[in-house]
């Protein structure tokens, strides 16, 4: 599997927003950050890994954390944003809404 650049992460990631009716947490260091450890992830495991979590071993194993997460649809309609809030729901930011810690729905 090719390595993919921040660059290349970052396409991937403006592309699922747009696709999603989304939006990326326009903190710019924030989602840099993010954006780097799904590039680093990428390149480690060949998947986009979810940057805010751990590896349980396998592609398999780690299927509903691969960005965009299983998870995501449902945390960005009920909470605004995803888990690590690199996905915000349009007009989120907008309307004042900051990004919180939320629970993670992977093992509930
Ligand atoms: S919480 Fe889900 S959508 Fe958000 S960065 Fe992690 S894997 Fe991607």
């Amino acid at each position: 599997m090719a390595d993919k650049s921040i660059d290349d992460t970052r396409r991937f990631a403006t592309m699922v927003a747009a696709k999603q009716g989304w939006e990326l947490n326009p903190d710019a260091d924030f989602t840099d950050s993010l954006i780097e450890g799904l590039t680093v992830n990428w390149n480690r495991y060949g998947y986009f890994l979810c940057p805010c979590r751990d590896s349980d071993g396998s592609r398999e194993a780690d299927a509903s954390v691969i960005c965009p997460c299983a998870y995501a649809r449902d945390d960005v309609a009920e909470r605004g944003h995803c888990f690590c809030a690199l996905y915000l729901r349009s007009g989120f930011a907008a309307a004042g809404g900051v990004p919180g810690g939320i629970p993670d729905r992977r093992y509930s």
